[in-house]
Order: structure tokens, then sequence, then C-alpha cells
């Protein structure tokens, strides 16, 4: 059971590639945008991917840095860790 999960809002972003700079989880591709490498769409549209809790703080950087607040980092318990 992961501890801590990156759920990503990938229609929002706006190719401002702060997460990039932040944590290599971020790579911005051709369209522009960032993709969360290792992630998985669920249904409701949303990118999820499972880290540890050594990844967690780059994420939760991540998650800060991006204008567009689409990157949020959850616990187990689904309560927001960032933004
Ligand atoms: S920082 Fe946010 S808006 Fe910028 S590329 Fe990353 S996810 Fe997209």
């Amino acid at each position: 059971m992961p501890k801590f999960l990156i759920k990503y809002d990938r229609e929002g972003c706006i190719g401002a590639a702060a997460c990039a700079a932040v944590s290599d989880k971020w790579k911005i591709v051709e369209d522009g945008k960032a993709d969360l490498l290792g992630s998985k769409q669920d249904e409701a549209g949303w990118f999820v991917l499972d880290i540890t809790e050594e990844e967690l703080q780059k994420e939760i950087e991540a998650a800060k840095a991006c204008p567009a607040l689409v990157i949020h980092v959850k616990d187990e318990n689904g309560n927001s860790l960032a933004p």
C-alpha cells in the first residue's frame, strides 16, 4: 500500500515547465504539456501515480511550483499535502 500519491489534471496544464525543473517525474512532451512519467489515467481523467515518502518532498515542491495548480499531492487517507 503506497503512502502517498500524485493526482494530475493534465487538461489544465499550461506548459509552464516548473514541475520538470523540480522533479524528473515530469517531462514536457510534443503537445507542450507535462507528462507525469509512469502514471495511469483514472476514470475521471486524472493521471495518478503512487510515490514513496522519500519522493514526497520533491513532488510537494512541484505541486507548489505549478502556476496552474493542476498537481495535487495526497496522503493515503486522501488528505491534501500540496498545493
Ligand atoms: S508546472 Fe503545472 S502547468 Fe507547468 S508544465 Fe508542470 S503541470 Fe503543467
